[in-house]
Formats: structure tokens, sequence, C-alpha cells
């Protein structure tokens, strides 16, 4: 992940080494090789366009530092322009004053959700809290059973819609469209929300549909969750493999769901990070969490500094 961009940059730094002072064609090189290097990595137009003229105003602008020679310069403005777009300072999760804390997870499907929800789970079970993990996606056939696997994987409890509503299970499954639902979600989530009440879960992480592609019928029923829950956080996850298609998926599910953060999945993959900077540039959200296998111990808390250090080591 971010190893070609972050070979790039670095033979670009390494042009200006060993001047003396920046001129403007220095400048306008640097920011043009940035440029390059971004869009290679993925990362969205708009997104590049917005980095790049931060970077080209205040290498331009009168930011001359004693301590440091022309080449560092340029990459403490790149590294802290990095760690601005990435989200700034770390952001984890904001707990209500009243439990249970809920968390909604929305995404495409296949973008890492379910499996996330065991990592998170078994993260906050490790913190000392005690998390529910509610199978709201009810438009997967497997859905309901792939999330209680992963919630005995992590040790966590699952909270699944009761035997009769899943009965349409073998009906869904021989369709091959899979749009069908099986239950009432929202329902789900409310009695979802309730059992944590009364057997004192005090954090509640539910689980919704995805597809595979945005779609307005799944986006409606992530929004009508989110309007009749009211989770303290809606964590979106996407796949950092999805590319250019990041900001128009981001973009959908903040008009649909409004989160408050993003998890980055699969990082562990050959990523070129780009959809990292889109998505944290074009919404405006913070990346929370990074998740980097299939195992439940795979999750990590997302710090932009070290993200942004790691781009340009
Ligand atoms: P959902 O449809 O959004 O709930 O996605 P799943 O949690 O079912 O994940 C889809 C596939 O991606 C599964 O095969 C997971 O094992 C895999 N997966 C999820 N997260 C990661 C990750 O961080 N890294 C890797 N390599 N695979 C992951």
């Amino acid at each position: 992940m971010f190893t070609s961009l972050s070979d790039r940059l670095t033979g670009t730094f390494k042009n200006l080494r060993g001047k003396g002072r920046l001129s403007e064609s220095d400048v306008n090189k640097t920011v043009r090789d940035i440029r390059m290097a971004l869009i290679d990595a993925d990362v969205s137009l708009p997104v590049v366009k917005q980095f790049t003229s931060a970077v080209r105003e205040r290498a331009t602008g009168a930011e001359v530092s004693q301590a440091l020679n022309p080449a560092q310069q340029v990459i403490k403005i790149v590294n802290e322009e990095l760690v601005e777009i990435l989200g700034g300072n770390t952001r984890t999760i904001t707990y209500a004053k009243r439990p249970p804390t809920v968390i909604m997870l929305a995404g495409l499907q296949g973008s890492g959700k379910t499996t996330f929800a065991g990592k998170l789970g078994a993260r906050l079970k490790e913190e000392g809290h005690t998390p529910l993990l509610v199978a709201a996606d009810l438009q997967r056939p497997n859905a309901v059973t792939q999330l209680e696997v992963v919630g005995q994987r992590a040790g966590v409890s699952v909270f699944a819609p009761e035997r009769g509503n899943t009965g349409g299970h073998d009906a869904v499954s021989g369709t091959g469209e899979g749009t069908r639902s099986f239950g009432d979600p929202v329902g789900v989530s409310r009695a979802g929300i309730q059992e944590a009440l009364s057997r004192q879960h005090d954090v509640v992480i539910v689980d919704t549909a995805g597809r595979l592609a945005v779609d307005a019928d799944l986006m409606q029923q992530a929004s009508d969750i989110r309007a009749a829950i009211e989770p303290d956080e809606v964590l979106f996850v996407i796949d950092a493999m999805i590319g250019q298609a990041a900001v128009e998926t981001a973009q959908a599910f903040q008009e649909g769901v409004d989160f408050t953060g993003v998890v980055l999945s699969k990082l562990d993959g050959d990523a070129r990070g780009g959809a990292a900077l889109s998505v944290a540039g074009t919404t405006g959200r913070p990346i929370m969490f990074a998740s980097t296998g299939e195992q439940v111990k795979d999750i990590e808390v997302f710090h932009p500094d070290r993200m942004a250090s790691r781009i340009l080591d």
C-alpha cells in the first residue's frame, strides 16, 4: 500500500536536494511530479487539484526556515497537507453519554463490513466494553449466519432476527438476484438496541446490507435504519482497492447515511492508496480505522500522521 506513491515522491524530493533556493520552476516541476504521482496512485482529480494547489501556494510563499533546506521544506509541506487531507488528528469512537453507544456500519457488499464488525467488537471487548453485534443485513441470505460465525470467532455476542423471520433463506438464495429482503432491518436494529439495554451491552454494532453497486432502495433502507436508531457513529466501510470508484461511492453514502467516519479495509492488499486520500479529501470525514486482513486481530486505529510519514518514507 502506497509503495509506488512513496517511491515516486521520494524520487521527486531527491531532485531538490542540494538546491540552495527553490526557483519558481523548481516548485512548478515538483508540483507537477506530485500531481502525476497522486494521479497514478488513483487519487481523484479534484482532490489532486486541491492538494497540489495547497502545496504550491505554501512552497512559493514565504515559508522560509533557517533550519530546513528547500527539499526538507517541501517534504514538510507535503507531509502536513497529507495529514490534513487524511483527517488531521487521530479520531476514535465517540461514546454516548448514556449507553449503549450505537455504531452503524454501511458500505458496498464485499467491502468488509461483516468482517470489520467482528474485529471492532473484539477490540472493544479487549478494551473492557461489552459489545453486541446486530445482524441487520437481511438482504443476503448468508449474511446473518456469517455475522454469527464472525461473532463466535471474535468472542462477541450477536443479535439476529428470530428464526421465523429468517424463514426466507432458502427461497431467497434460489433466486440468484439476492435483492429480496426476508425481514425488517429497521425492526431488527431497534430490537437489537432493546436487547443491548436489557442485557447491559454498552456498545451496539449494527451490520447493514450492502450492494455491489450503489442502489437507491438499499440506500433508502440504510437511511431508514439511521433515522430509526440515531447512531452515535456511522462508519462507512470502503475497500481500499476500489480505486477511482471511491469518490462516487463515498459521495453516495455520504448523501444517503451521512457517515461520521471511514473504515479503510483490505489495506493489506496491493491497493495504490488513492482511495484513502480521495474519500477523506472529498467527504471531509476522517478515516478512523484500517482493516488489514481477514483475521479478527487485523484492525488498526488509523493515524493520519503515521500514514503520511509512511507515504513519504
Ligand atoms: P461485507 O459484504 O461488506 O460484509 O464484506 P465481508 O466482511 O463479507 O468481506 C468480504 C470479503 O473480504 C471476505 O472474503 C473477507 O474475508 C474479505 N475481507 C474483509 N476485510 C478484509 C481485509 O481487511 N483484508 C483482506 N485481505 N480481506 C478482507
